[in-house]
């Protein structure tokens, strides 16, 4: 029973999975999103309490449906599928191109009809988010006047930028998802942590020379940042 998925009916041929979990230590059957995962966990206290946990598990289904919907399922990036990609919408279509490259028209992403479409896009989107940081990036260290190391985009879980003592920046590929704003403005932020290693007021009033509207961006990343998480 540990940790095994089962699907619930959700009405209309819809199901949801609930992965469940034996706690010895819980007094009764409850039910939780595993935020990592994004994933629904149905807890017992034992093996016993797998009927009435599954009877709790659907009496709760609607509660269960707007909770995931919050946290945000996992989307896998396939063909028919949509993302934010710079802020905007777009689809991901198979081909018709013939050349190994992902190729934006419009709001349609192609994407060649053969191979590993979701690590063909990763690797695509991590190209994108490398280039538009760079840019950003160079840009900043102009206007302070310092001088960068080496750049490089990375998937951590819960960090989107990271500067080193010896100037290297670090930044999270999925920011190329977020608003071109939003990207700008941890470019900033790591820039000018190659004046100041700390968070102090002094560095604030520079990230706001480099992007006076850095609040809102910062506060957009506290709000939808996580959500970034859930294209796989
Ligand atoms: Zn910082």
């Amino acid at each position: 029973v540990n940790d095994q998925p089962l699907q619930l009916a959700a009405g209309a041929g819809d199901r949801i999975e609930v992965t469940c979990r034996i706690n010895r230590r819980a007094r009764r059957v409850g039910l939780r999103i595993d935020n990592a995962t994004g994933k629904a966990v149905l807890v017992l206290p034992s093996r016993r309490a797998l009927d009435e946990g599954l009877r709790f598990a659907e009496a709760q289904i609607e509660w269960l449906r707007s909770r995931l919907a919050a946290v945000g399922e996992p989307r896998p990036f396939r063909a028919g599928s949509s993302f934010p990609l710079e802020g905007r919408t777009v689809r991901i279509v198979r081909g018709p191109v013939t050349q190994r490259n992902v190729l934006l028209y419009g709001s349609l992403l192609f994407v060649p009809p053969n191979g590993d479409l979701a690590a063909r896009l990763r690797r695509w989107l991590r190209q994108r988010s490398l280039q538009r940081l760079e840019a950003r990036v160079a840009r900043h260290a102009a206007v302070c006047g310092v001088r960068v190391g080496r750049i490089g985009v990375r998937d951590p879980r819960t960090r989107w930028g990271s500067c080193t003592r010896e100037g290297d920046l670090s930044f999270s590929w999925r920011l190329v998802l977020a608003p071109p704003a939003v990207l700008d403005y941890v470019a900033a932020h790591e820039v000018a942590h190659r004046r100041h290693l700390n968070h102090g007021p002094a560095f604030w009033a520079l990230v706001e020379r480099l992007r006076p509207d850095y609040e809102t961006q910062r506060d957009w990343l506290r709000l939808e940042g996580p959500s970034l998480h859930r294209y796989v």
